[in-house]
């Protein structure tokens, strides 16, 4: 195919397995397979798809780190002092509040969300999304594709992740009519639902077939133009089904060792990640973590570079706590309450693979997320050296 038009329509969370179930899309998009997921979940896959590069370079794995140096909210402790009563203070809707407060008030562009995150930790956290990483320059040192579409000069659009799927939809509709040529859709509310309904399949093929109209009707409009459109779909992870719960928290914290002296630590939903400050709690927390062994598993030197979230600085933790495909650590940070579907699993787990699909031939060296960027820099930069 030699297209007049590439579009990239990314879709969080739409799973391997939840294409072949459905069929998602085949008769419009018959070349489709399954795609190696980055490790971490989407705060860890969307600066990778957007450069091509892993955490280990990018340096966003999960959206907390443990900190205290470079802390940008040591100004907000004694907070919880004053947050009172905690039960209001830690309601989902206040925090969702404060967390729009927070951004205001530093000045952040990216996607900014306080979760759970205890008020007496935050003060030693830091957060890896300040800056808006689909912006020019929002991923800096490292190009983005915003900076490589503006250095191009092919027509493009990318759409604004702030906005819900139809406004992204009809925008990326209206991008083809005003002759764009590039277009990078966005998506996330099929992650979403999949969080709160992965068991309820009327509800998760309703929201497909939803998808598969917008699919036809960019086609279509596309057609209309007499354009040549090669259209890929593709997404980051897919979502596993909840089994359990586990509570690590407790089992630490009853362990009476001081956190942010001899200790620190972030519980994501699927992995608690570690930093020992002193070798009796690395001594303590090890041998605790043994009653969690057989629902998870302590990811080695070789795995956290095989996964591309190897740092030598240890920006994510000295240690890794995987969970078992399935199992959520309730209470974490992120939340307090299970969800009926969670990522973040080892790549490995069958619900994590993503998926890719187009209307042309895939390369066969496409095979993992961190490959989407490259494939899409080279569609690009053939399409700019085309005139029409
Ligand atoms: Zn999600």
């Amino acid at each position: 195919m030699q297209p007049d038009i590439e579009i990239f329509l990314f879709i969080d969370a739409l799973g391997w397995n939840l294409t072949c179930q459905t069929h998602f899309l085949e008769p419009w998009l018959p070349e489709r397979r399954g795609i190696e997921m980055q490790f971490g979940y989407s705060c860890t896959a969307i600066p990778t798809i957007l450069s091509g590069v892993q955490p280990s370079q990018h340096g966003h794995l999960s959206f907390f780190q443990f900190s205290p140096q470079s802390s940008p909210f040591k100004k907000l402790a004694g907070l919880e002092n004053l947050l009172k009563p905690a039960s209001f203070w830690n309601r989902g809707r206040v925090r969702n509040w404060l967390s729009k407060l927070i951004k205001y008030l530093y000045g952040y562009t990216g996607y900014f969300q306080l979760y759970q995150m205890p008020w007496k930790k935050l003060a030693m956290m830091d957060y890896c999304e300040k800056r808006d990483l689909f912006a020019p320059h929002g991923l800096d040192p490292i190009e983005n594709l915003r900076d490589l579409l503006d250095k191009i000069k092919v027509p493009f659009h990318i759409s604004d992740w702030h906005l819900s799927d139809e406004a992204n939809l009809e925008a990326g509709c209206q991008a083809l009519r005003n002759c764009c040529r590039f277009l990078f859709l966005y998506t996330a509310g099929l992650d979403g639902l999949l969080h709160s309904h992965i068991d309820d399949m009327a509800i998760i093929q309703r929201k497909l077939d939803w998808y598969a109209t917008k699919v036809q009707a960019l086609l279509e409009t596309g057609r209309q133009m007499g354009r040549q459109i090669r259209m890929t779909v593709f997404s980051d992870h897919g979502m596993t089904p909840f089994t359990h719960s586990v509570d690590i928290q407790s089992v630490i914290q009853a362990l009476g060792l001081r956190f942010g002296t001899d200790y620190g630590v972030c519980y994501d939903s699927t992995m608690v990640r570690f930093t020992f400050l002193s070798p009796e709690a690395k001594d303590k927390i090890h041998s605790a973590m043994t009653a969690f062994e057989s629902q998870g598993r302590w990811l080695s030197k070789e795995e956290e570079i095989h996964y591309g979230i190897y740092r030598e600085d240890r920006l994510f933790g000295d240690a890794i706590f995987l969970m078992n495909p399935g199992i959520q650590i309730i209470p974490s940070d992120m939340g307090v309450k299970p969800l009926r579907g969670m990522h973040g699993y080892a790549p490995e787990d069958p619900y994590s693979q993503a998926t890719i699909m187009s209307n042309d031939h895939i390369p066969d060296r496409i095979h993992c997320v961190a490959d989407y960027f490259s494939l899409m820099k080279e569609r690009a930069c053939n399409l700019s050296s085309l005139t029409l």
